[in-house]
This record gives structure tokens, sequence and C-alpha cells, in this order.
């Protein structure tokens, strides 16, 4: 994949909002537009990988890439085999102390520049002039646009607030917390087809096994089946691809002595209830497939277990059906429709996060948070 390619679309279609004139008319987007044919938008991810290689397994591992944003590769834009690019071509990183040092240092950042940090205040509400029972009135100031939002409220207690970014779900920014999924873009992105859920076991597994590396996908044998199953027919895989990590390869310190710590996932259809899977039958086809692929028994191993399924995954982060990373990339206009980073019907109001433009996955959700602070300099300060 040429590097053009790459900055060519995230210059576009990720470092800022598509709803602002500027992005657009300038030389960088003229280039890309003139160029839109390079990006390949018009064959999917497969179709793509399929002329890149030959061998099917090669096809499938590059083809495995749409699931990095909850999408099917036989739908998916070829577009997308940019992801492919950054993890071979530029390279991966990892933090040191995982993922959550990241969270630690920009609460660090945020707490040096004086913002002050509420945990454990669930948001019931996004408050709009027009429904504020204290009166039309902000920090003093008299409000006479009813569509500017002026606060949040958890409970009985009411934050006032000149500007609010939701890092919610759009789904349920707009239908619980500001009551109205009537609205346009409510309609539409409800409309869209959501990304993949997943199900999660985090296995303490006794012993260590040489044989697997920190990263690790065990594939199914009929890729395509295994993505319909999903999408179009909304099953759990019968024969899912099973991705391991174990981060105790590279930090020891994660796992007990003579342990490891698996993270053992599948992909899942969004949306599916707990009671509806049958989440220890799936546990022993991963055991069982595991056991086949490693010539061992994992059985009598495990010596801690946590589940995570799409419904707690909804639960715990109000990302509706348990998806992962907002609508899924589906079509090859999929990235026209995510939510606009700022509201056009709610004055002072912004979204960020997974199901927001640029969409989901920490990098991404990242950048629509810069791409939010740009839009809150440009029009609130
Ligand atoms: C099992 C799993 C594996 C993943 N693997 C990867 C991966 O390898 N790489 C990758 O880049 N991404 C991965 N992702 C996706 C990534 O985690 C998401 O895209 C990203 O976390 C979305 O960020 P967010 O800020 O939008 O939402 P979240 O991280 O879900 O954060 C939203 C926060 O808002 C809080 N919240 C929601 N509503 C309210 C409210 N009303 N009031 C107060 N608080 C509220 C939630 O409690 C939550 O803490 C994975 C996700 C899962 C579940």
């Amino acid at each position: 994949m040429p590097v053009l390619e790459v900055f060519l679309t995230a210059e576009l279609f990720l470092f800022k909002s598509f709803r602002e004139y500027s992005t657009f008319l300038n030389k960088k987007a003229l280039k890309t537009l003139l160029n839109l044919p390079k990006i390949d938008s018009f064959r999917t991810m497969h179709q793509a990988n399929a002329s890149f290689f030959k061998h099917p397994e090669l096809i499938q591992l590059f083809d495995r890439y749409a699931t990095y944003n909850g999408s099917d590769p036989y739908k998916a834009p070829a577009t997308l085999n940019i992801i492919q690019h950054v993890e071979y071509g530029i390279g991966g990183f990892t933090l040191k102390g995982g993922i959550y040092s990241l969270s630690r240092a920009m609460t660090d950042v945020a707490l040096k520049l004086g913002v002050e940090i509420l945990t454990n205040h669930p948001v019931d509400e996004i408050v709009l002039a027009c429904n504020n029972v204290h009166g039309v009135c902000c920090r003093g100031k008299v409000i006479d646009d009813p569509n500017r939002v002026i606060g949040v409220r958890c409970g009985e207690k009411v934050i006032e607030a000149d500007i609010v970014v939701s890092n919610s779900d759009v789904t349920n920014t707009y239908k619980k917390l500001l009551n109205d999924s009537q609205v346009a873009p409510a309609r539409k992105y409800y409309k869209t087809e959501p990304s993949s859920s997943a199900l999660v076991f985090y296995w303490g597994v006794q012993g260590e096994y040489p044989q697997l590396k920190m990263h690790n996908v065990i594939f199914s044998d009929d890729y395509k089946k295994e993505f319909t199953e999903i999408f179009d027919k909304g099953e759990v895989p019968d024969d899912p691809t099973i991705y391991i990590y174990i981060s105790s390869k590279y930090n020891p310190t994660d796992a007990v002595e003579n342990g490891e710590n698996w993270f053992v996932m599948i992909n899942m259809p969004p949306g599916k209830e707990e009671t509806a899977l049958d989440i220890q039958s799936i546990k022993e086809k991963i055991i069982e497939k595991v056991n086949k692929t490693l010539d061992i028994d994992l059985n009598k191993k495990i010596i801690f277990e946590r589940v995570l399924t799409p419904q707690m995954i909804e639960e715990k982060t109000s990302s509706v059906f348990g998806s992962l990373y907002g609508i899924s990339s589906n079509n090859r206009f999929a990235a026209f429709l995510r939510q606009d980073n700022r509201s056009k019907e709610y004055n002072g109001l912004y979204f960020c996060g997974g199901s927001a433009h640029s969409g989901g996955e920490i990098p991404l959700v990242i950048l629509s948070g810069k791409i939010v602070s740009d839009l809150i300099s440009k029009y609130e300060v």
C-alpha cells in the first residue's frame, strides 16, 4: 500500500471534521479528491487482498484487519487496507504499563491544567435551556437560545456548563440523555449497521506455552461463513476465529509465576442478549480448538476466569448493542454516516468517542477528542 494513500486518507478522513468547509477547501484535500481512485473504495477488502495474494491463508490473514473496526472484509471497502500498512509498514507500539497508562497520562495533564475530574457521576440528562427547570440562565448568563446546552444533570444535581462534550454512544446520547430519538441525526444513525461485538474470556492459565506469542490468532476454516453468521444471520459463529493476547509474554509480572494471562476473544454479532448465549458450550468449543491446534490440554489449567459478553459491554460503556467500534464500515459511505463532532441541532453540544467521527478504536477515539477541541477553539472561544 503506497504511503501516499495513507496520508491522503488520514488527512481527510481522520484528522478533521467532515462538516467544515475548510476540511475540503485546501491543497491537501484537493490532492486527495483528485486521487480518489487510489483510495480503492470501489472494491471490498477481500477483493483487493485476493488480487494482491495467491495463498488463501495470506488472503485470510489480511482480510482479518476489517475486524479492527468491527467490519466484514467481504463488504468493507478496500480503503481500509491501510490498517495493515500502518501495522506492518509503520509498526505497532506498546505502552509501558498497558493501555491504562494512556488514561493515566491524560489525567495527569488534565489535572496539571486545572481540570476538575468527577468520577462516579453518571449523567442522566444533557440539560437544554428550553427545559431547564431553574430558568434560562447558565453560570449567571441569560440564555436566549432554547436549543443551547446549559449543563448536565447527575441524579438531582445539575452541573452548569457552557459546552457539553458527550463521549457516550451517539444513540444513547440522543435517546437517553437528550430524550430525543426523533431528531434527524438520531434517526439516521439508528438505521446504520452497528459494528461487531465480542465475547471475551479472561483466563489465568497455569504453565507456560512457548508455542504462543503475545498476539495469536487461530483462524476459522471458512472465513466467509463466519462473517455471514455474524453480520447477516446475527448468530454466534459456529467455528469462530480465536484471538489470544498474552501480555505476560512481554511483561511477566502481569501473571503469577509459572502462569500466563490469556485474553481470549471471539467476534460476536452486535446486540446478542446474554440469555441467548450458551457461554459454556462456546467456551468448550474454544478450548477444544485451542487444544487441537496447540496439542495441549487446557481444561485443568484454567485457574481464574472472568467473562465479558456483548450485553455487559453495553451495560459498562453504554455502547448500544455492545458494538466495539460504533457503526460498522460495511459500506463505502460509512465514514460519512458517523455523527458529526459538532451538533447542528443543539448549540454547544459536541460528540467524541467511538460512535462519532472519526470512528472506533483507541487511536481514532483520541483523534475525535482532538477534532472536538479544535472545533471548540473555533466556535466557542
Ligand atoms: C473487548 C474489547 C477489545 C477491544 N480491542 C481493541 C483494540 O485492540 N484496539 C483498539 O484500538 N480498540 C479496541 N477496542 C475498542 C475500544 O475499546 C473502543 O473503540 C474505545 O474504547 C471507545 O472509546 P470511547 O471513549 O468512545 O468509549 P469507552 O471507552 O466505552 O468510554 C466511554 C465512557 O463513558 C462512560 N459513560 C457512558 N455513558 C455515560 C453517562 N451517561 N454518564 C457518565 N459516564 C458515561 C462509560 O462508562 C465509559 O467509561 C476493544 C473494545 C473491547 C470491548
